[in-house]
């Protein structure tokens, strides 16, 4: 965050990081450096980060380590991983040029070694007696075994730096899941659903087959928290995500849209299946004793409202989800604890068929 950088330079610097460290302090908040990021962003004013915040202390939830955490993976994680990503990716060309000079060079040294053998053959075609002969041999002899030595180094250097490759793939592996992975849920995160809705989108259009997306958010959500305190109410957000998921075949995408909120994207299937999967996982959600994890208390129900809609012909994506929030907004209107499936799609300018 340059900007910010940028505003620490200086004496205001030291200003601002005394201030927010007291800022910490008076809400009892572990001066490690995460805390710190996102208790700094809050004393200058970050609006996402003032939000998330705020909403906490209203709720008069305790800024307790994993509070702290949660929100730090909410607002940052998914920058620290595309750092990383990029970080990894420069590692690797870097590692990649190092293997081309290698085997630059072992070319280099090869095709010398094959001018030797050339110039010995001749030489014996031209002199084949006893001395160019015990001459060759001595100098042939040598120049292989330096080849040989050659060859071990190379060997060795292009081992290690496999395994360095190895691990960098595997590093970028590993920041490529965090990216696209919700701290919370463990499901995929917004700009991982942001790409595979493209993709289905696309497909879908290509081949013809139908697509429908679920759209689905707690009900009153802001009175449980507000009631159990925000470490309760993820483990509510975490609680649904899991029941989607269990609903969920492999080509089925379940993501965390936001703070209480999932999509499912249904590539070939009809609205009516996708009406039938929300139906299924409110009912799974509906039926649950919620208890809280710490005390065994219990936390009474929670329930969950969605919307559904199937890709019309000619139809984008944005249309496609703002109809499936349309309908979720009537299942909101309509008294909660429902599903309700969208009209088809009707093209600007042609009423709806209902
Ligand atoms: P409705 O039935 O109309 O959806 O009511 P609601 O209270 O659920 O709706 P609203 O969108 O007003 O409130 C959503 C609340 O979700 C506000 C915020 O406190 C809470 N929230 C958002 N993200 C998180 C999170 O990551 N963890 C927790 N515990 N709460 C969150
Ligand atoms: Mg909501
Ligand atoms: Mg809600």
């Amino acid at each position: 965050m340059s900007s910010l950088l940028d505003q620490l330079k200086g004496l205001e610097g030291l200003a601002i990081a005394r201030q927010t460290v007291e800022l910490m302090g008076r809400h009892h908040v572990t001066p490690c450096p995460q805390n710190y990021e996102i208790w700094l962003n809050y004393h200058l004013g970050t609006p996402a980060v003032c939000e998330a915040v705020d909403s906490i202390v209203q709720s008069g939830a305790p800024m307790n380590d994993q509070v702290n955490k949660s929100l730090y993976d909410r607002l940052f994680a998914g920058d620290a991983a595309q750092a990383n990503i990029l970080i990894t990716s420069e590692q690797i060309a870097r590692e990649l040029s190092g293997v081309l000079a290698i085997l630059e060079s072992a070319g280099e040294k090869s095709s010398a070694y094959g001018v030797v053998l050339q110039n010995a053959a001749q030489a014996l075609e031209q002199n084949p007696n006893g001395a160019t002969l015990r001459d060759l041999l001595a100098s042939l002899a040598a120049t292989t075994r330096e080849m040989a030595e050659h060859n071990r180094q190379l060997n060795a250097q292009l081992t290690e730096t496999s395994v360095e490759i190895t691990g960098l793939r595997e590093s970028l592996a590993q920041a490529r899941s965090e990216s696209v992975t919700d701290g919370l849920t463990g499901l995929a995160n917004r700009r991982y659903f942001d790409e595979m809705y493209k993709m289905r989108l696309k497909e879908a259009g290509e081949v013809g087959t139908p697509l429908s997306l679920i759209v689905l958010d707690i009900d009153h959500f802001k009175h449980f928290n507000d009631t159990w305190g925000h470490s309760t109410g993820d483990q509510v957000i975490r609680f649904v995500g899991a029941s989607l998921q269990d609903k969920a075949l492999p080509d089925q995408l379940v993501a965390r849209y936001g703070g209480e909120e999932f999509v499912v994207i249904l590539p070939r299937k009809f609205g009516s299946a996708g009406q039938a999967f929300a139906e299924e996982v409110r009912r799974v959600v509906e039926g649950k004793k919620l208890l809280r994890r710490s005390t065994n208390e219990y936390l009474g129900r929670v329930t969950i409202s969605a919307g559904v809609a199937e890709l019309g012909p000619g139809e984008d994506g944005a249309s496609l989800l703002q109809r499936a929030d349309n309908a979720l907004y009537v299942s909101k209107r309509e008294g909660r604890n429902r599903v309700t499936l969208s009209p088809p799609f009707a093209p600007p300018g042609r009423a709806a068929v209902a």
